[in-house]
């Protein structure tokens, strides 16, 4: 294997990396075989090509590779939305004004998803390769999982009127698993910013980079114990509360998510009483500190009824298990 092709997939096989399916948010994970990635934010030049290659390979826009070389895109911090299921931001250095560091967002895939803990219908599912995967076919829509990620990563259809769905990276679900092929992100990177792995084996990584250029790195791997732990994992060269990231402590929130979850069937718990426990439970992990509110509908305060019990989508949605 040749040198570029083995640092954008470390270690053994992609299908060596991945296990059957079904494992639910609520048990301890066994992580020793779950898929990682890791992103060298010292390498990344922000060429936006990843976001390119995830919104053709999930079938999210028809636009050609050249619209991503649009730089204005990074004077405002961006979000992820239901179009767009990674988003790379720039940060200016003042160090460094000529080099400003660039970070690519996307779903952490938690080791213990807030998101699948808080859906009562268990429509995200941590998977036993490490992804956290959505079905609309089980999603009722309330948007619990909205409130309850830490990250502020899963989008809504708000424009889509009768079919509205969830959305959020899959890691690649059914490209990794099904067609044994790296995400389609690590795939086009070109400086090989993004090295897709087990996680232990990119935690090692990650720890050597650290260890063996101290100058170029701050020793602290983003993810690897943040809220329990992340199966994406961050390097980078400045602290990382300058580049958007909030500061976690090592406890999971599903602790919380399914307590609250738990209750709704035990004591009967509206909804709206549901929203505002989850919202109160999430406050402390609002917002990040360059980053745009997440978009609730424009009222966080609404009513966040089921709105579509079980729905048929015209688009292909590769976050489904189905
Ligand atoms: S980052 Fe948010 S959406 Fe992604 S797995 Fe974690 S809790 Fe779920
Ligand atoms: S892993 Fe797949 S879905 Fe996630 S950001 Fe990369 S290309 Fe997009
Ligand atoms: S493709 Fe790689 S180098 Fe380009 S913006 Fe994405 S992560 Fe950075």
């Amino acid at each position: 294997m040749e040198r570029r092709s083995f640092l954008k997939v470390l270690g053994a096989g992609i299908a060596g990396a991945v296990l059957p399916l079904d494992a639910g948010a609520e048990d301890s994970p066994d992580v020793s075989s779950d898929c990682g990635m890791l992103v060298d934010t010292t390498e990344c030049i922000g060429c936006r090509k990843c976001e390119f290659a995830c919104a053709g390979a999930n079938h999210l826009s028809d636009k050609p590779l050249e619209a991503y070389d649009d730089t204005k895109v990074f004077d405002v911090k961006r979000r992820m939305t239901a179009d767009a299921y990674t988003v790379v931001n720039r940060y200016a250095d003042a160090a460094h004004p000529d080099k400003p560091t660039f970070v690519k967002l996307n779903c952490m895939h938690c080791l213990r998803p807030a998101c699948a803990s808080a859906c009562i219908v268990g429509a995200l599912r941590k998977q036993d390769n490490g992804a956290v995967t959505y079905d609309a076919g089980k999603c009722l829509g309330c948007r619990y999982c909205m409130i309850a990620c830490p990250f502020q990563v899963p989008a809504y259809e708000y424009d889509n009127a009768l079919t509205p769905v969830v959305s959020k990276c899959s890691f690649c679900f059914a490209r990794v698993t099904a067609e044994n092929k790296p995400p389609a992100c690590v795939e086009i990177c070109p400086p090989d910013a993004l090295i897709f792995g087990e996680r232990t084996k990119l935690l090692q990584l990650a720890h050597n980079k650290i260890t063996s250029d101290p100058e170029r790195y701050i020793p602290h791997v983003y993810g690897e114990t943040e809220l329990g732990g992340t199966s994406w994992l961050y390097l980078a060269g400045r602290p990382f509360e300058e580049l958007g990231f909030r500061e976690f402590p090592a406890k999971p929130t599903p602790e919380l998510t399914e307590t609250i979850q738990h209750n709704v069937f035990k004591f009967g718990i509206p909804p709206v009483l549901l929203y505002g426990l989850l919202c109160a439970a999430m406050k402390t992990f609002d917002a990040g500190p360059d980053l745009p509110p997440l978009e609730r509908g424009g009222n966080d305060a609404a009513l966040v009824e089921p709105t579509h019990p079980k729905r048929r989508h015209g688009r292909r949605t590769p976050n489904s298990e189905e």
